[in-house]
This record gives structure tokens, sequence and C-alpha cells, in this order.
């Protein structure tokens, strides 16, 4: 890296930890991706706002590549950096800074681990609800520039409704202070963004009041296209689940393979449905809930909340899970509407045979995302070819279902290629007009999310 800029980057603020050792630095060229491998030149350990500010000034006046780093659970590949670029890691900045539980709002730093951020709101009687699976290591930060969802996202939303107020440094404007009412605009661009137009440095969010009740069952039926279909009844019927998660059987067994979780080896396709709300509310819509899964013909358990939690871990745990049927996996996450899960799952397991590659597709049914996992063994350089083209294969049937390129996870590296399939040459000058009105020099996590192009090459 510019010598210039290490020395720089050296008298920062009250000097923050600068890692440059290629050893140390080997840990900072992954994230949770698979497959995917970059090699940063430094890694400022960011400590306060001001840090994060002078470092990609300095990154910026030297137009090094710049990447900010929550906990590296991204499985696009966003958080991979270019090779030479400087990496802001945000991990020491974990101070809830202001927390107002009458009015239920907080302000936060970027590095809070989202589930310590949930415990503590739900120890003063509040709900934090974006709920990535990854929650024990994932960063409020990543979720903000990757829109995190979850399990709660169809009834309770995804990060992007529950920021009110964002600090972000960008190279062509410096910090920006954005509050919800008055700069929406810039704060939804921001949001999903995938570290691509700025760094944020501090995120306010509203909290909810904890429901009261709530009631956990699964269904299974006798394969995964019934399942779906179901979920579309449910849907249709107008009952909204606070979670409705959809598991195959390969994903079952993986499961079943790790722990004994106690869930039916012989299902095809598993439901587990949470209800949450007001007692009353939860009595009726369970009524209407168990009679539609009797009548789809889904065998039924209906469980106390110890066990719901066992459940629940279990879910969070599918993607280590996983390498109990293969040592690795590349991950996709479409999102389609819910009467087309049934066809486009159907077609990806159809794909995946043609191609002699093991999928596992689970995914939070109710609105729709689906995570088609290709498994392979990486010292099968064939299986690993196999799998790895099954990836535009997936992008093609969730577009041809009318959906959209990634549910959750963000674009990232994995899914950037696939972007012009997703939208028309004009939609593409525009978007590329916005990074460049807060990037110019493309300095922001390049190779992420946007065309690789030259930009004027999009005029
Ligand atoms: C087991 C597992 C389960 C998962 N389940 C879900 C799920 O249910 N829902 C879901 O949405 N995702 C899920 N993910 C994906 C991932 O956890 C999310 O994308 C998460 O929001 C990333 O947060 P992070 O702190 O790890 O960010 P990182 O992986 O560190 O970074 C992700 C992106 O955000 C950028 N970034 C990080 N911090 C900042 C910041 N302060 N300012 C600007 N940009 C920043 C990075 O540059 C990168 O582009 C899962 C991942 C794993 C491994």
């Amino acid at each position: 890296m510019n010598p210039a800029l290490i020395a720089q980057l050296r008298r920062l603020g009250s000097a923050p930890h600068v890692l440059l050792d290629p050893d140390e630095l080997v840990a900072y060229g992954y994230d949770a991706t698979m497959g995917y491998r970059g090699v940063p030149a430094a890694v400022v350990m960011a400590e306060t706002e001001a840090h994060i500010v002078d470092a990609l000034t300095a990154a910026s006046e030297h137009g090094v590549p710049c990447l900010a780093r929550g906990g590296a659970t991204s499985l696009s590949a966003s958080a991979v950096p270019p090779d030479g670029a400087l990496v802001i890691d945000t991990n020491r900045m974990r101070r809830i800074t202001a927390f107002d539980a009458e009015r239920r709002r907080a302000t936060v730093e970027p590095g809070v681990v989202t589930r310590d951020f949930r415990d503590y709101a739900a120890a003063r009687g509040l709900f934090y609800a974006p709920d990535p699976s990854s929650e024990a290591a994932a960063t409020i930060g990543g979720n903000v520039a990757t829109n995190a969802g979850g399990p709660y996202a169809f009834k309770y939303g995804v990060t992007r409704d529950a920021v009110i107020g964002l600090r972000v440094v960008t190279p062509r404007h410096g910090l920006l202070s954005l509050t919800r009412g008055t700069d929406d605009a810039v704060i939804d661009l921001i949001i999903g963004s995938e570290g691509t137009l700025g760094i944020v440095t501090e995120v306010s969010l509203q909290l909810r009041p904890l429901p009261s009740h709530r009631s956990v069952r699964a269904a299974s039926f006798p394969d995964g296209e019934s399942a779906l279909r179901v979920v579309a009844e449910i849907m249709e019927r107008g009952i909204t689940p606070a979670k409705l998660e959809f598991l195959d059987d390969i994903t079952v067994e993986s499961l079943e393979r790790s722990r004994p979780w106690g869930f039916p080896r012989d299902a095809g396709g598993l439901l587990l449905v949470e209800l949450d709300g007001d007692e009353a509310e939860v009595r009726d819509e369970s009524i209407t809930l168990d009679a539609l899964l009797r009548s789809a013909g889904g065998g039924m358990d209906s469980v106390d909340p110890v066990r719901a939690e066992r459940w629940w871990e279990a879910r969070r745990g599918i993607t280590a899970s996983l390498a109990r049927i293969r040592p690795a996996k590349i991950g996709e996450d479409i999102c389609v509407p819910y009467s087309q899960l049934a066809p486009t799952f159907a077609a990806i397991k159809q794909a995946a045979d043609d191609a002699d590659v093991v999928v596992a597709i689970f995914g939070h049914a109710a609105d729709g995302t689906l995570h088609p996992n290709m498994l392979y063994d990486p010292s099968d350089r064939e299986e690993r070819d196999r799998a790895f083209s099954l990836l535009p294969i997936v992008a093609d049937a969730g577009l041809a279902a009318g959906g959209i390129l990634s549910g959750e996870h963000g674009l990232g590296r994995v899914k950037q290629p696939f972007i012009d399939r997703a939208y028309d040459p004009p939609t593409l000058a525009a978007m590329l007009r916005i990074k460049r009105a807060f990037d110019p020099d493309n300095i922001m996590n390049p190779g992420a999310m946007w065309p690789t192009e030259p930009m004027e090459a999009r005029e």
C-alpha cells in the first residue's frame, strides 16, 4: 500500500489499531461466503466515528479502494475486499449510545452485534424485530448496509423499516447526519447499498412493544412443493404469521445429522410457524391456521416455548449444518411471489438433478425468500464447477417467476454478474449516476453490486 497513506493512517485521531502484517490480514480476506477471497493491504480497527471519517478521507485522497467490515457474515461476498483495499473494521464500536424506552428509540454504533441489541431491548420490555439468522455475529451496521431481513420480516419488516436515522460518511459529501421525515430518499439509498456509497457510523432505530403471546407449530408434508403450496394458502387466507419458515428434506436431514433436534426425518417439506400478538389474536389465528394445515394433510406438532426456542436455534444453524451433507456450499437467495414458491422450487430441483448437484432449499417462505444452497466437495473440482454453474440458472428461475435477484443477502460479488439480467440499460445507467453522486472515483467496495464496466460506458 501507498507509504504516504500508511503514515497518514498511523497518525489518525487517537491512533486506531492499524494492521499491516500479511499474516494478520489473511483473516480479513474472507467473509461467510465460500469460494471467494481477497487480499487487503491494511485494516483500520476503528474505535470512533472520527477514525472512520479520517480513514475514509485518507483512502479517498489516495484513490485506494476501501470497505467497511462488520461481522463478516455476508453470504454474497460483499465483505470480501478487493485486492489492495483498505478495510475499516467497526467491531470495536459496540456502544448503545442512547435508549429512550418511552419513545421506543435507540441509537447505536455500527459494530453493535444484532442479538446483543435485541437482548438489550428485550430486557427493557421492547422488541427489535429485524432478526437475520446470523444475529449472533452480524452487526447493526452490516444489517443496514445489506437491509437485512429474517424470519420476522414478513410481519414486522426488514432493517429499513426500523431505521429512523443514520450518520454516514461518503467520499463526496463527507459526514452526513440523516433523519427520517426529512432525509428519507438518502437514507433509503444508503440502506442496502452494501457499503458502496459510504460507511455508516451511527444508526437510530425504532423499537416496538414485545408481543405478549406466541404459539409455535411444525407441519410436515410429503414433498417440498406441497409444503410451499400451503404457504400460498396461508397467505391467501389472510393469516399473518410472525414467522413461517420452509425447510426441504435435505435441510432437515442436515440438521438431524448435526444434532438430534427431533425434526421428522421422513418429511419431504417442513413448515415451522410462529404466531404472536395478544392472547385473543394468537388464539383465533391458531384455530384458522391449524384447520388449514390439517386439511392440507400436514402432520402437526404444536410446541411449548422451550422446545420452540430449540427449533429456532436449529433454524439459525442451518448454514453450518449443511456441511454434514457436503463440506462446502454456494448459497443463492432469490425472492418470488408466494404463488410462485412451489413451481420455482420444482424448477430449481430439476435443474440440480440435471446438473447432478445436491441442492438444499430453505427460506423465509412468508415473504417469498428461498435459499437454494448448492452443496459440493471442494476437493472435487468437477462437482464444484457444477455447483457454481447453477448460480445463473437459479437467478434466472427467480426472475422468470416475477421475483428479484436477492431476498436479503444482497448482490455482493456473487450476484453482481447477473445484475444485467434484472435491470434494463437505462435503469442501470440511472443507478450508476446515483453511485457517482456519492462515490465519484468508485473507491467504495468496488466490484460489489454495481456493474463493473467503466461507468462512462453506461452513459
Ligand atoms: C448463518 C447465516 C445466516 C444468515 N441469515 C440471514 C438472514 O436471515 N437474513 C439476512 O438478511 N441475512 C442473513 N445472512 C447474511 C448476513 O448475515 C447479513 O447480510 C448481515 O446483515 C451482514 O452483517 P455483517 O455485520 O456481518 O456485515 P459484513 O458481512 O461485515 O458486511 C456486509 C456488507 O455490509 C457492508 N458494511 C458492513 N458494515 C458497514 C457499515 N458500518 N457501513 C457501511 N457498510 C457496511 C460491508 O462492506 C459489506 O458490503 C446470514 C449469514 C449467515 C452466515
